[in-house]
């Protein structure tokens, strides 16, 4: 009898998993439908061994100490910060041009050709701001900020291709994650702890993975196994709607196509990532791993994004009629005893991979919190089984 049956082994699953078993002593059993631990975090050797990732970039980044303190048990790092270029056309020559993303203060001087120090392109961006009453959508977050050219040069037709909504229709939150700057930082995140794990997120995970009271299976779906495997509780971090059956219609989800190439020269790319922001480009942007992870190899290695409404749900896709969906679903979740749900897939939040790291561990206190020491468990277990014995 496992005290838990934890469907998912990305960091959600993976997170609690050890702290179940490592804090309170529980016996765990970690299933993954897909045959490898890490979730959408997962990276391998490629034939050519550069090491890449099988789900797209994943760039570790967080301002929680606690976060990077708990991961940091399970891998050394990496110092590694992220920059962005992107392929746009310039406004004044019609040239393809490439330039720092976020907008900073070089985009627009070089967009333009203009030497404007950081006060000045303040003003600049003012001048071409469009006023708008209350921002609720992810083109008010843009245009309100730097106006409807630059709006459209790098976050309409991206948007329009990675979500196949129009900015108009998708949540604030969307492009906010995305920030405007005036002075000449061309970091894509600002946070306090930049790295990407030293020996790769896989061997993070077998680490974390690797404790005497957690049994692992890959490539087993939790439909397969509900019945076999017995446990006294569930974690689920797939997605929520599948959990129920999808009683309340399907939540949307918005997924990708990955094309990964090995390349006979030591370097493809200028920075870790260049984004194609054009809607008649297929793709959204084209990452090279080695700026990631510090590997010297002769070759390297990339990967080409293509949104796609088929395949593995990756993105919840945040607009107001989603959500009052997945509250639905949430309530359901809310009324299952003995059942937590997890995760960027099963709490239906666009989440990076350290704000899921901090909802496992804050998920984990509650669950310690609410249930009695496995000894005591025992014990209860044991009277039971006495008791039908008698
Ligand atoms: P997942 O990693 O999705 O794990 C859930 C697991 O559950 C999956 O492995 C799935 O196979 C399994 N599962 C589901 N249903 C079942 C079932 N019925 N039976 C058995 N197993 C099941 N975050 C960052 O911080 N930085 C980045 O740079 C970044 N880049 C990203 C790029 C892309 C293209 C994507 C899609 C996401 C990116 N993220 C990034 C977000 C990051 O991937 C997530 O925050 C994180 O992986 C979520 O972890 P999770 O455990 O909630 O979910
Ligand atoms: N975005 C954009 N142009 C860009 C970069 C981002 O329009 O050059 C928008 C787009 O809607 C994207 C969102 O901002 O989905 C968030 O970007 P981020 O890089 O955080 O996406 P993720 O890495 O999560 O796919």
């Amino acid at each position: 009898m496992f005290d838990w049956l934890i469907v998912g082994a990305g960091f959600a699953g993976s997170v609690l998993a050890e702290r179940l078993a490592s804090l309170r002593g529980d016996r765990v059993m970690v299933i993954d439908r897909r045959p490898h631990i890490g979730g959408n975090a997962y990276d391998h050797r490629d034939a050519a061994g550069v090491m890449i990732h099988k789900y797209g970039p994943h760039i570790f980044h967080t301002n929680s100490r606690q976060v990077f303190e708990h991961l940091s048990r399970f891998t050394q790092w990496h110092p590694y910060e992220h920059r962005v270029l992107a392929e746009v056309r310039s406004p004044v020559t019609g040239q393809p041009m490439r330039v720092p993303v976020p907008i900073n203060l070089d985009t627009v001087n070089r967009l333009y050709g203009l030497s404007l120090s950081e006060s000045e392109v303040e003003d600049w961006m003012a001048a071409r701001a469009e006023k708008v009453t209350e921002i609720r959508s992810s083109e008010d977050v843009v245009v309100s900020k730097v106006g409807r050219e630059l709006y459209e040069l790098f976050f309409r037709g991206y948007t329009r291709k990675q979500w196949a909504l129009d900015p108009s229709e998708l949540d604030k939150s969307v492009t906010a994650r995305v920030p405007t700057r005036t002075n000449r930082d061309d970091r894509y995140f600002t946070d306090s702890f930049q790295a990407m794990p030293l020996q790769g997120y896989t061997r993070m995970f077998e680490r974390m993975l690797a404790h005497p009271n957690i049994t692992v299976q890959t490539g087993v779906d939790y439909r397969e196994v509900r019945d076999s495997i017995p446990h006294r509780r569930l974690i689920w971090t797939g997605p929520v709607d599948e959990y129920f059956g999808f009683r309340h219609g399907k939540l949307p989800y918005r997924s990708l196509q990955f094309e990964h190439r090995t390349l006979e020269q030591e370097r493809f790319l200028p920075t870790g990532t260049l984004n194609y922001p054009a809607e008649d480009v297929p793709y959204t942007r084209v990452s090279e791993y080695k700026h990631m992870t510090g590997q010297s190899h002769p070759f390297t290695s990339i990967t080409y994004e293509y949104p796609s409404a088929e395949g593995d749900p990756y993105y919840p896709i945040p607009r107001p009629e989603n959500q009052a969906l997945y509250k639905k679903y949430e309530a359901l979740a809310d009324a299952t005893p003995d059942v937590w749900f997890v995760g960027r897939l099963a709490t239906y939040r666009y989440y990076n991979m350290d704000q899921i790291v901090g909802q496992a561990l804050a998920t984990f206190q509650r669950i310690d919190a609410s249930l009695p020491p496995r000894a005591a468990n025992d014990a209860v277990a044991a009277r039971k089984l006495a008791a039908a014995g008698d």
